[in-house]
């Protein structure tokens, strides 16, 4: 009898478990047959027994007691896991009143991820990618949602999570995130928001000017209140995107069969947006009857990637109180976006949104990745910093960051074992955050890839470890979240 046949007919008995490599939170039942993962040295598979099996691609094995499939983590077979297990499919998460989102460029934090959310309540969006990130990557929507299929089957997160469709723009890309199965679509108004000049030249609707001059409103207190100057600047800028996102709504949100989550972003304009701005969109896409879960303006300061907050704090205080009450207001919450280790604000955040936020985070993950990296392989780490160098100017084009690379301490002067202190210096940290899609694309003259093999090669022979610094860091992040949310003065 072969091994793996022993260990099937044993099962549910999972002492055996460990001859195998079998991931033990994989164990799932269908019908009265089996279906786990397997781990062998270059990759993981699907093992499917009795009557699961024929709905799996793989090798086939029969035998008088047992007949299996060992399938391969491929698309097809993804397709198969969410069909037989719903846990694996995402599902409209933002109902909750806490949630957050982790973009996985690489497709292997997802374990460390999971880590993070067995200890927090909020729930999380495993699959968030943007276009860009996508066409940076070298990724699809439906490759980013199969390795998290694959990760929450293997290790058994059975409460949901969701999948954004993030920073979408056009109709093709919201047709693309749906097709495949993405349950949440951030749209971004960016190309439909007019730039500041000019306002003073646009006629304003009599039906505006009825609606907003001449009386105010009170939110939570707060008076708000507008002139013919405010509400130009209000319609000048916003009037064509709110159009925009009324029929992006009705025709794709409102009108889908399954429950689609909906995010507007107006965070990518060079100016903050004012409170009498948020209130006005808020207030137009109400009147329209779209039904938002979550808004993200676009706050004073700066959120550069990777890196703490940048501005003024007590300004952004006030703001961010503002901005909450509004969301309240109108029922959806408020959504930060590049969320990716802003330490000094989180736990304003968590408190005046009185614990019910959407945060989202991408390239921290990428940068704990390759911190993994400077503390095991110093001579690839010292390979790669050296091309992220190279590139930097370059891959600026993509990015605003204000990286001075002179406060980088130089290669040559820094000792393996303090390479991983560059992912404690801001510059160091974006220098290697903004140049990855160079870093995972660079090819060698015979065309292999320059890193990417010997990347993934590395990440999977340290997964536990990545894992443990995705845990501690992203955890970090809910830890002063979640304390802002208990520090919410009696209320
Ligand atoms: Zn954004």
């Amino acid at each position: 009898m072969g091994k793996l046949e022993e260990l099937i007919i044993s099962l549910p008995d999972v002492t055996k478990l460990k001859d195998f490599n079998v991931y033990p939170d994989s164990i799932n039942q269908f019908e009265d047959s089996w279906v786990f993962m397997l781990k062998e040295e270059a990759a993981d598979y699907i093992v499917a027994t009795g009557n699961a099996a024929k709905f799996f691609l793989g090798k086939d094995f029969h035998s008088n007691s047992v007949s299996y499939v060992v399938a391969e983590l491929n698309h097809e077979n993804a397709k198969t896991l969410r069909k037989l297990f719903p846990f694996t499919a995402p599902t409209a998460v933002l109902d909750s009143d806490r949630t957050f989102g982790v973009g996985d460029r690489l497709g292997i934090a997802c374990p460390g991820h999971i880590r993070v959310f067995k200890d927090y309540d909020a729930r999380p969006i495993f699959a968030q990618q943007s276009i860009r990130e996508l066409k940076l990557t070298n990724r699809t929507y439906a490759n980013v949602l199969d390795a998290v299929t694959f990760s929450v089957f293997r290790d058994g997160y059975k409460l949901g999570f969701g999948a954004d469709g993030d920073h979408l723009k056009t109709p093709e890309e919201i047709d693309y995130a749906l097709d495949n199965g993405y349950t949440m679509i951030t749209l971004d108004l960016s190309e439909h928001i007019r730039g500041g000049n000019g306002w003073e030249r646009i006629e304003l609707p009599e039906e505006l000017k009825n609606r907003y001059l001449n009386c105010g409103f009170t939110v939570e207190g707060e008076k708000i209140v507008y002139d013919v100057d405010e509400l130009k600047k209000c319609f000048h800028i916003y009037g064509e995107a709110l159009k925009f996102a009324v029929k992006i709504y009705f025709e794709y949100i409102f009108k889908s069969e399954r429950k689609i989550n909906f995010e507007v972003s107006i965070d990518e304009t060079s100016t903050p947006t004012t409170p009498a701005q948020h209130y006005f969109v808020a207030n137009e896409l109400n009147l329209a009857e779209v039904q938002l879960d979550t808004l993200a303006p676009r706050f004073c300061g700066e959120f550069q990637k990777g890196i703490d907050y940048i501005g003024d704090i007590e300004q952004f205080e006030k703001e961010l109180k503002t901005h909450a009450a509004i969301a309240r207001h109108f029922g959806y919450r408020l959504s930060i976006h590049s969320g990716s280790d802003k330490f000094s604000i989180f736990e304003l955040i968590g408190k005046y949104t009185e614990g019910k936020f959407h945060v989202k985070t991408a390239g921290t993950n990428w940068l704990e990745a390759m911190r993994v990296v400077a503390l095991k392989d110093p001579l690839l780490y010292r390979e790669i910093h050296a091309f992220a160098l190279e590139k930097f100017d370059e891959a600026k084009r993509f990015y605003y960051v204000t990286t001075d690379l002179n406060r980088i301490p130089k290669l040559e002067e820094v000792k393996d074992s303090d390479l991983p202190l560059y992912f404690e210096n801001n510059d160091a940290r974006q220098l290697i955050h903004i140049t990855y899609g160079f870093i995972l694309n660079a090819k060698n003259e015979d065309d292999s890839f320059r890193f990417k093999d010997r990347l993934y090669a590395f990440w999977r022979k340290h997964e536990d470890t990545y894992s443990d610094m995705i845990n501690r860091h992203i955890g970090r992040h809910l830890k002063l979240l979640y304390a802002g949310k208990e520090n919410l003065g009696g209320k």
